[in-house]
């Protein structure tokens, strides 16, 4: 593919903080952006060219959206697979729609990756009460119930301590077809972020410790533990073996527990991720920029750690409002993703410091 030269028009499907900081990348090299999303809050459209909103399942507004779009990309795992088929038949949709079907199906992303060799908990589908019990026999106790579609952010997730707790998993779920997976003692939990280019290039930014609170990302620390960075290599190897067997273009995250017999997969998302917004500051090209590179067809750019230690907080619900106190500190990049509402575990912002610990 030829590069997609200044002036031409990237489609981002989704609204969020996620495709408001690919805009202000793509804005960077020289793009238009034209996000598309159902919601009348876009917090990406605040900073794009053009805004369609409309439904995911509206094929004339997709179809004048493909048609004034150069490529179309995703910041949204849950896209509906339909839309991006749809699209595809106008506009070249950069990653293509393999990985959206894969991540949005927990039970077949557990059997894909296991399928190339990688190492997700025990698991066993739950399609009903009955089959739960089963799972249980199976799997054991301590376990986490989770939905087989729409989980994120620890949503659609119930952990069962004992067998005693079966039915009100059961019933937290609201009786959605489920994955149980075994509980994972692990002593970190770290990512991986990929790009890869169009022509099949690869290239990894350095794993950060991820923290979850509540099942929401935290903090990413860099550098990780000594155990994380043991890991990182048969992690990278997996993904990178996902990513060519999607033939994906673009950055690809995957989610990992490093546990005393090696890096055990949780998932992955075929987008940017949170736990890579350290990258904007505190590498030499962020996972924003290099995302666009890749759609865009251009050379993607170096991944490596401009200084360490590199620290990410994320600003969920009240937390926004220490964004005074962080504007004080000299060493604080802040970004505030501009939403109207502030809600409990929502996320509204998050703060990185690059060359030295928070004060
Ligand atoms: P998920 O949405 O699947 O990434 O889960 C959110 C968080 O819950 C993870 O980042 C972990 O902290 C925790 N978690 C999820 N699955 C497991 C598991 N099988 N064992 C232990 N902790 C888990």
């Amino acid at each position: 593919m030829a590069l997609l030269p200044p002036g031409s028009i990237i489609g981002i499907l989704g609204g969020g903080q996620l495709g408001r900081m690919l805009a202000v990348a793509a804005a960077q090299l020289g793009y238009k952006v034209h996000i598309y999303a159902p919601d009348r809050e876009s917090v990406a459209a605040d900073v794009a060219a053009h805004h369609t909103q409309a439904a995911w399942d509206d094929e004339p507004r997709l179809a004048a959206f493909a048609a004034h779009c150069d490529v179309v990309t995703y910041e949204f795992e849950n896209v509906p697979v339909d839309t991006v088929r749809f699209l595809s038949g106008h506009v070249a949709v950069r990653p293509g729609v393999a990985g959206l079907e894969i991540a949005q199906d927990r039970l077949a992303e557990k059997n894909f990756v296991a399928g190339l060799g990688g190492r997700p908990a025990p698991f066993a589908a739950v399609r009903d009460r009955a089959s739960l019990d089963a799972a249980l026999d199976r799997i054991g106790a301590p376990a986490i119930l989770k939905t087989v579609r729409m989980g994120y952010d620890g949503k659609g997730q119930a952990r069962i301590m004992t067998a005693a707790e079966a039915d009100a998993a059961w019933d937290g779920i609201d009786r959605h077809a489920a994955v149980l997976e075994g509980f994972v003692t692990f002593a970190h939990e770290f990512s991986v972020l990929l790009v890869r280019g169009i022509d099949g290039e690869t290239r990894f930014w350095d794993s950060p410790v991820n923290v979850h609170e509540g099942g929401i990302l935290a903090t990413s620390t860099l550098p990780p533990p000594q155990a994380v960075r043991d890991q990182q290599d048969e992690a990278r190897a997996l993904m990178a073996r996902i990513a060519e067997e999607l033939d994906y273009a673009g950055v690809l995250t995957g989610e990992f527990f490093a546990t005393a017999d090696g890096p055990i997969f949780n998932e992955m998302a075929p987008r940017v991720h949170n736990s890579g917004h350290w990258t904007i500051e505190g590498a030499v090209t962020s996972q924003f920029e290099n995302h666009i590179r890749a759609v865009a067809g251009l050379p993607l750019g170096s991944t490596d750690t401009a200084a360490l230690p590199v620290v990410m907080h994320n600003l969920i619900g009240g937390g926004i409002e220490t964004v005074p106190a962080l504007l004080a500190d000299p060493a604080c990049h802040v970004h505030h993703y501009g939403k109207a509402e502030v809600r409990d575990g929502r996320k509204l912002g998050h703060a990185t410091w690059v060359g030295a610990p928070p004060a």
